[in-house]
């Protein structure tokens, strides 16, 4: 993003042991960002129930697009409360969690994933890391945790406390050192969305050792590395049914509007992203306010200028995507 972050936090190198263990929780539950080791890399974590801590993510990482993120969890049955898990989804998940193995199924009625975590999509990606610290951080804090990779967007994926400070010093409340990771390549990813299983991702379990517990080859999406997937397969973006205006001024006659900033506007179908003009307010409630405003069947949806600096960058790239014509 073409505005540089003030380096305006400071950042507590916390040990992991019982006390740095339990101040990266409590940090997290209050909304915070803290680097954690898993077995794979380390994660940058935040609340993923909250959207304004998803939105910290992005800021910190200078991410100009949202994905969705891997939301983690300590357990299976913690796991299930937020996703939907067919036979196949149940048998990796006992064969490889704990373990470098992320599920991408269903979102459950009771799912308190944010939409921004989820990108605004109805599934949810779930993980249960194998790391005893990432295990006790994520058992205390008693919520998903969304924890994409804890680097700067486009550098690789650090696997030391130092990797973390070299890119992140300042930018986030801690990093929890417990050393070196082990495994230093990212989750396998396998969506279990519609019967057949598929690849959405290389990762830390072979393909191999999946397909054995499946008993049938996976299918695979897109290329290694990201998980662009075949129209029709599964919606990679979330995309609304209206059409999209952007960069409007006001809404015309019969136009629903996603306002930005104050502007005092009376409309009968319309919400703001944030009043205030706060772009991480905006992040937040933009996937759920662009649903909200869909559901009420206008035509269009009329959005205001969103300022393109910071959050901006990744509000507009997805905005741009919902507007291109389909
Ligand atoms: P990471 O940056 O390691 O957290 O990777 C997240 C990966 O999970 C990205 O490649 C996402 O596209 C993928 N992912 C997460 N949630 C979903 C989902 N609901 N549907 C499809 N892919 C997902
Ligand atoms: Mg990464």
């Amino acid at each position: 993003m073409n505005q540089p972050l003030p380096a305006s936090r400071q950042t507590k190198a916390l040990v992991a042991d019982a006390s740095g263990i339990a101040e990266a929780a409590a940090l997290l539950r209050a909304g915070g960002l803290v680097a954690l080791p898993t077995e794979t890399v380390y994660g940058l974590a935040a609340d993923a129930t909250s959207g304004t801590a998803v939105a910290g993510i992005y800021t910190a990482k200078e991410r100009p697009s949202f994905n969705p993120l891997i939301s983690h969890l300590p357990d299976l049955a913690t796991a299930r409360r937020q996703g939907l898990f067919d036979a196949n989804a149940l048998a990796l998940a006992q064969a490889f969690w704990p373990g470098p193995l992320t599920l991408v199924v269903p979102a459950s009625s009771g799912c308190t994933v944010s939409d921004l975590a989820r990108a605004g999509l109805p599934s949810v990606a779930l993980r249960v890391p194998a790391h005893p610290v990432a295990h006790a951080v994520l058992e205390a804090a008693g919520r998903p945790i969304a924890a994409p990779s804890a680097n700067r967007s486009g550098r690789i994926s650090a696997t030391s406390a130092a990797h973390v400070l070299a890119d992140l010093d300042g930018r986030i409340d801690a990093v929890l050192d417990a050393g070196p990771t082990e495994v230093g390549v990212e989750s396998t990813i396998v969506a279990c969305l519609d019967g057949a299983p598929r690849l959405l991702r290389p990762g830390g379990v072979p393909r191999a050792a999946i397909e054995h517990v499946i008993g049938r080859p996976l299918v695979i999406a897109g290329d290694a590395g990201h998980a662009p997937i075949s129209p029709g397969m599964l919606a990679s973006h979330y995309a609304p049914a209206a059409r999209v205006r952007l960069d409007a001024e006001a809404p015309e006659d019969g136009e629903a509007w996603l306002g930005f900033g104050p502007e005092g506007r009376e409309h009968a179908a319309s919400l703001n992203l944030s009043p205030s003009g706060d772009l991480r307010e905006a992040a937040a409630h933009l996937f759920g306010y662009m649903r909200r405003l869909d559901e009420m069947g206008r035509k269009t949806i009329a959005v205001a200028r969103i300022p393109e600096h910071g959050l901006g960058e990744a509000i507009n790239d997805r905005l741009r995507r919902a507007a291109a014509p389909r």
